[in-house]
């Protein structure tokens, strides 16, 4: 997995464009860049996952403790599994 400033600037403005929050023209720029990025794409689909997450488990935002370790279960998972399915994940998660 390689990293060039293209993957850092899509890092930095993941947030944003998951919340809807950056203007059209970066937003673009980072769905491009993920389009052909797996390593940064996994990064947003593991976002997406956590805040899907969240979302069904409180309607508040979720503390960050619960968010942390949300993240370092879908990370263990992908690295046992290497595959990193979605449904496994949320299966694990809400079996617990
Ligand atoms: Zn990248």
């Amino acid at each position: 997995m390689s990293c060039d400033s293209g993957c850092q600037e899509a890092l930095d403005h993941l947030y944003e464009v998951l919340d809807g929050e950056c203007d059209e023209q970066r937003g673009a720029a980072v769905r491009a860049h993920l389009a052909e990025c797996d390593h940064c794409r996994q990064q947003y689909e593991m976002e997406s996952e956590v805040r899907s997450l969240v979302a069904s488990a409180c309607c508040e935002q979720a503390p960050e403790e619960l968010r942390r370790r949300i993240i370092t279960r879908i990370t263990q998972i992908r690295v046992t599994t290497g595959s990193g399915s979605a449904s496994l994940t949320v299966e694990q998660y809400r079996a617990e």
